[in-house]
Order: structure tokens, then sequence, then C-alpha cells
């Protein structure tokens, strides 16, 4: 087998080819329906055309039906060249889709069309996910340029509609296909990360997104006791929602914060005026629970809270889950894709990595939940969704070099 520096060099020998994809990438918005758009099928057909150059041994798509998209469903793809040993293959998966660029008024230029500072890639997507979309890429690209087998099977995934939930990407391809993926695979998601790529994420918090209406009785604000005023309601059942940190502190050192949060964030309009005693509030609580807790102990908790603010108050309290995800098991820090992945970020950068918990909302949930260890690692800047998005070219070809590692060392 040929040395690894001959790949790595390859892989630096890509700059441009790197830059002119991510350009291509760019100028095809692939929006999801939720965001306004008619999905990723432009995106999806430019990357197969890409795929093909490579002559994979598998190759096929997954079309996910939606009546609101573009030709009735969300495109996502399979590729995947064999390996000269059977057992455990290698998966990366990017998502084709990306958010709106929000107010164009922050951007310096039409987010649509990629522009190069110095190292610097700036565009709508070029981090979130087309930085992983092109990493796997040349990734693959260097080692079958170089004439390599593939100690293992390889596979590249892009899946449509991570941004908005994933009902038409990663989940419907379980729906459909789980027999694609073995226990013992190795699936990294380049979708999340830090500047020095050193963080292995393992595990997420579960997500509890919680909706209060506080009704009370409205009023002329000279006589408050003809009312009753569900602003000040709301404010005690904040104070009193607080001691959720105090009876749910359990600290886990795989994530910062250590801790579960609950935290209150937005509050609807209520009256329009000074002088009027408002008789309805809602606000919303963001709780990103550790796997040590369930997500019903503290709902229970939440709605003993509430009970308590209404009696003494004598308001009506509601509560809704407007968006629940409860946390899948986590990957294992000793498994596979954990210890190939680590020894592949040192042997390329020199860097130790750590396995790593965060807050929730990534893809890689849903292969969990299916008993799928999966890896979420790269090293990027962390702009995606912010206006005048960027990606480093250096770290894309890191990146490569490291997913090259990972290919090669089965
Ligand atoms: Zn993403």
């Amino acid at each position: 087998m040929i040395g690894f520096e001959h790949v790595y060099s390859k892989i630096e020998r890509y700059r441009s080819e790197i830059i002119a994809m991510q350009r291509e990438l760019t100028a095809r918005p692939a929006l999801g329906p939720e965001n306004g758009g008619t999905g990723e099928h432009e995106k999806a057909d430019y990357i197969k055309e890409q795929l093909l150059l490579l002559k994979p041994d598998i190759s096929f798509d997954i079309n996910a039906p939606d009546e609101m998209a573009a030709n009735g469903y969300r495109p996502n793809i399979v590729t995947a060249w064999n390996g000269s040993k059977q057992g455990r293959a290698i998966w990366i998966l990017s998502h084709l889709d990306i958010v709106p660029p929000g107010d164009l008024s922050l951007w310096k230029d039409d987010p649509y069309k990629m522009r190069v500072e110095g190292d610097k890639i700036i565009g709508r997507g070029v981090e979130d996910n087309q930085h992983g979309i092109v990493s796997s890429y040349f990734a693959v690209k260097a080692i079958l340029d170089l004439k390599q087998a593939f100690p293992r099977k390889v596979g590249l995934v892009f899946v449509a509609d991570e941004e908005t939930g994933s009902k038409y990407g990663l989940q419907y391809i379980l729906k459909e296909r789980r027999d694609l993926f073995k226990e013992d695979d190795v699936i990294i998601v380049p979708d999340g990360g830090n500047e020095e790529g050193t963080m292995i994420e393992i595990a997420e918090k579960s997500m509890l997104w919680l909706k209060f209406t506080i009704t009370g009785v409205q009023c002329h604000a000279s006589t408050p006791e003809k009312g009753k005023n569900s602003l000040s309601g709301a404010a005690k059942l904040i104070v009193e929602l607080n001691t959720l940190k105090e009876r749910f502190d359990l600290s886990n050192p795989l994530f910062k914060p250590q801790e579960s949060t609950f935290e209150p964030t937005r509050i609807e309009a209520n009256v329009p005026n000074v002088n009027t005693i408002p008789g309805r509030d809602v606000f919303y609580l963001d709780c990103r629970i550790l796997p040590d807790y369930k997500v019903d102990e503290i709902i229970k908790e939440v709605v003993v809270l509430n009970k308590k603010i209404a009696k003494k108050l004598d308001l009506k309290i509601d509560v809704e889950a407007i968006h629940r995800q409860d946390c899948a098991p986590p990957t294992p820090a000793d498994s596979p894709v954990v210890v190939s992945l680590a020894k592949a970020i040192n042997k390329v950068t020199g860097l130790k990595a750590k396995p790593m918990g965060i807050g929730g909302g990534t893809v890689a949930a849903f292969f969990r939940e299916a008993g799928l260890p999966t890896a979420v690692w790269s090293t990027i800047s962390q702009t995606a969704h912010q206006p005048n998005e960027y990606c480093s070219i250096k770290n894309i070809i890191t990146d490569a070099k490291i997913m090259a590692t990972v290919f090669l060392s089965g």
C-alpha cells in the first residue's frame, strides 16, 4: 500500500477543485419546502454527476415522498465503494439542504455566489454542510486517483431535510433501508465540532421546548383588584421554574455545560399599552436534559410547579410541549468509530481528540436511536446559519486527510 503522505499531498493538490465544487454547490440553493424552497434536487443531481466520475460500486437514490417538494419527493443519495475485506463498513453522512440566508442586508454579497478571501470560502451552505460533502468527496477521490483499493467498504450518504427534522432524509432512509448499516460499522457525521477538530460528539441531551400560557383577567391598571395579572403570574412561574436546576442537578463531564439547562427564552407580546393589566401571557422554556434523566420526570415536576403557582395566584396555567426529542443512547466512548477517528485525527494533526456530549439536535441521534454508534465530528469555524457563513479551505483539506486515514486504516 502507498504511504499516507502520498494521499495527504494528493489531497493538498485539490485546493482549486475544492473551491470549484464549493462554488457549484453554493449556486444550487437546496431549501426544503418548510424553508421556502422546493427541495434539494438540483444540488443532488450535481453531486450524483460528480460521484459518477469516481465510479462507485453501488449508487442509488432513495426518494422520500413529499407532496410539497418539486416532483413530489426529496432526494437522498447512497454511494459506496467495495473494500477488499468483508465486515465493517465506513460511512460518512452529509446533508444537502441549507437554511435560508436570513436578513440579506447583513450579507456583504450574494449568499449564493461563493467568494474566496484568503483561506476563507464565504457563502450560504459552505460550512453547513458542504464542508462535509466536499471533504468526504475528496478523501475518496484521493485514494481512487492513486489507484489504491479500500481495505473496507466506504460509503458516502447525502441526505435531504436535515434542517427541518430529517423526516424526508435520514429518518426515511432508516425506515426504508435500515439494512444498509450494521451495528459495528463506522458512521461519521461531519456536521458539528470545534475549530481544533478535537471534539468527537457522541452524546446529546434531550430537548424539550415548553410553551406556558397564563390566563388571568384583563382590566384597567388603576384597578388591579378587578382583574388577575397574567404577567405577574408569568414572572412568578419563571422564578419557580428556576428551581428545576436544583431538583435535577446531576452533572456529566461529557457535556459542557455539565448540567441540564432550563432557560426561559421567548415571551409573546401581551397588551400594547401601559395602562392595561394583561389577562393572557405566553412564554417558553428551553430545556436540555442530561441522558441521566427521563424527559417525563421533568414534565411531571413542571406540572407540580404550575399547579402551585396557579393555585397561589388564582390563575389558569396551561403547559404544552411544542418540541420534544428524547436523547438517543450515547455512542460508547470506546466504540470503533470513536477509536479510529481519534487515531486518524492524531495522525494528521498531532492533536488529542476527546469524546463529548452536546446540547442536542444533530441528525446522528436517528442513527443512535436505530442502534448504530455514530460520531459527529469536523474541524469547523462554527458559522453555520450565520450571515456571511464561511469555512476554511485548510480545514476541508485537513478533514479530507483525516477521513482518508480512517478509510485506509480499516
Ligand atoms: Zn448541518
